[in-house]
């Protein structure tokens, strides 16, 4: 399986799905939520609490989003 980066696109309505990974780069702790209530990397620029619907990101820019996927490596390229 490969990583697949997803763009961040505006801070309200973050993409929270199952199956979308959190790292931090900054400390570079990768969060799955929907594993647990309560997320938080290492040096505490990601801050999720599942049960107050809380989400935290301190430094946006040391956030990446991704997802796994075992399709083709062509898979973002035009379908054939
Ligand atoms: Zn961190």
């Amino acid at each position: 399986m490969r990583e697949v980066t997803i763009e961040i696109k505006s801070l309200d309505g973050w993409p929270i799905a199952a199956g979308t990974y959190y790292e931090c780069l900054a400390c570079g702790t990768i969060i799955e939520p929907f594993q647990g209530k309560v997320w938080r990397c290492m040096c505490e620029n990601l801050d999720f609490d599942y049960g107050a619907a809380r989400f935290v990101v301190k430094v946006p820019s040391k956030l990446r989003l991704f997802r796994y996927s075992d399709g083709p490596e062509e898979e973002d390229g035009p379908s054939r």
